[in-house]
């Protein structure tokens, strides 16, 4: 299964680029500065919610129930959607996916398109593969169309550009948007307008329109996209041809699970009691909204994550991104430095678990196991306890030779009493060790104190007397 390529960029790795990262000071402090004002907004609205901890689990329990019973919810969902006129498409895995959004755009006669905000199109890498195959798709999310139109990549789930502050966005736009004011200042509302009449003139004219969903109702086969400022309901309802993509982990049961998760989603990633959009649409209404509906149900590694018994409670997520805003090293490294789609600590064990952790091994390492992450959660993903299990994967699958013949000839020399007396007398003569020791053992002291030899050890010192 081609799920690799596009989902994780492998290099640089994580350390070399949280290392460039941390140098910035500019980042980091607009990292702090966003991290903190959603954390204290969502941990007032948690402390006003007396059931907090109870919904957290019916969260758990409700997508576990999902998890479990993927393929018939799955089956239910294709049937529903089917029964109210929309179009479902299964796809493997990326390339899949993109194929069939492709063939059907092209089968409109359009070349451009308008995207609601969503992670599984950058997953997928859905704009570069529209680009090649000449549509051009404009992100309509404010945050993702400053990301877009300074060729950047999105550094958080919920709020892309957090990396930018307003200084930033309005060079951005007076660089990269013709239409912006020549007088345009960074003032907040300034920057908002210039964005909505841009944005504006394309929702008018543009016939095809592209989504993700939050959540994927089996019951009805219908889907819903929660967001702050409207901008996804004008694509969701203004185009002729809406064609949403929507990883498979997605599913809820019922409709009225959503009393569940629509009190979870909000507080936890923008701090707000509810979204002031949710959007909820199933199949086509005649005359009303978008005429052609479909619908892709994507895999792309989601099955191979749900084979970890351990990893699989990661497909539980909401995209929240509370996780993101409390992690230590998120708030130093910021988003670009993990080098895949999805950052922080989900993203440390959600990409290894969908591409292998073969192909993302240092990822699991990002993390000083605070527990602050599971914490926060509103389905209660135990991150520490993947990231442990994938730690301990991740160094099977890169056993490293030189390593595994320190320990051998370590456990070898502490088996023997002779043997152990010889190591120590060697160790002694070894003194580089207090500075490192040589390649490729270096970069097991570049982080750890070896011990200096004992001048005289207990045994020695024994026997003399
Ligand atoms: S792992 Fe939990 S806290 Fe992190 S984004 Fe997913 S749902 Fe939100």
């Amino acid at each position: 299964m081609n799920t690799g390529e596009l989902i994780w960029t492998e290099d640089p790795p994580f350390p070399e680029n949280a290392k460039r990262a941390v140098d910035n000071s500019q980042l980091r402090r607009n990292v702090r500065n966003a991290t903190a004002t959603i954390r204290q907004r969502r941990a007032g609205l948690v402390a006003e919610t007396p059931d907090w901890q109870e919904l957290r689990k019916a969260g758990a329990a409700i997508k576990d129930d999902v998890l479990h019973h993927l393929d018939a919810y799955l089956e239910e969902f294709e049937r529903n959607a089917a029964n109210r006129r929309a179009t479902v498409h299964w796809a493997r895995d990326a390339a899949e996916a993109s194929q069939t959004i492709t063939d059907l755009i092209k089968k409109t006669g359009e070349t451009e398109v308008i995207k609601v905000k969503s992670m599984v199109t950058q997953e997928i890498g859905l704009v570069d593969a529209l680009q090649n195959a000449g549509i051009n798709a404009h992100e309509t999310d404010l945050a993702e169309l400053i990301v877009q139109l300074a060729h950047d990549r999105p550094s958080h789930i919920v709020v892309p550009a957090l990396h930018r502050n307003r200084a930033e966005i309005r060079r951005i736009f007076l660089d990269h948007m013709a239409d912006a004011p020549r007088d345009l200042t960074d003032d907040p509302h300034a920057l908002a307008e210039a964005a909505r009449l841009h944005l504006r003139r394309l929702f008018l004219r543009t016939k095809v329109a592209i989504s993700g969903a939050n959540f994927a109702i089996a019951e009805t086969g219908g889907l819903l996209v929660a967001e702050s400022e409207g901008n996804g309901r004008m694509c969701l309802t203004l185009p002729e041809t809406l064609i949403s993509v929507v990883g498979i982990e997605k599913l809820i049961p019922t409709f009225s699970d959503l009393e569940v998760f629509l009190q979870l989603l909000p507080r936890s990633a923008t701090g707000e009691r509810m979204n002031p959009y949710n959007s909820v649409w199933t199949g086509v209404t005649p005359g009303d909204g978008p005429q052609a509906v479909h619908i892709v149900l994507l895999d792309n590694g989601r099955t191979r994550a749900l084979a970890d018994a351990t990893g699989r409670q990661a497909l539980r997520c909401i995209r929240c991104a509370a996780c993101l805003n409390v992690c230590p090293v998120y708030e130093r490294t910021g988003g670009h430095a993990y080098g895949a789609t999805y950052p922080g600590p989900i993203g440390a064990i959600l990409t290894p678990l969908l591409v292998g952790v073969e192909h993302a091994p240092q990822l699991p390492f990002a993390s000083s196991l605070c527990g602050a992450c599971y914490e926060v959660c509103p389905v209660e993903i135990d991150i520490p306890t993947v990231l442990v299990k994938l730690r301990h994967d991740a160094v099977n699958a890169h056993r490293h030779r030189a390593e595994d013949a320190a320990f051998a000839t370590a456990a070898s020399a502490m088996s023997g009493r002779r043997r152990w007396s010889a190591a120590l007398k060697a160790a002694r003569l070894m003194r580089f060790v207090r500075h490192g020791a040589p390649p490729p053992l270096h970069r097991w002291t570049r982080t750890r104190d070896l011990p200096d030899p004992p001048g005289e050890p207990f045994r020695e010192w024994w026997r003399k007397r």
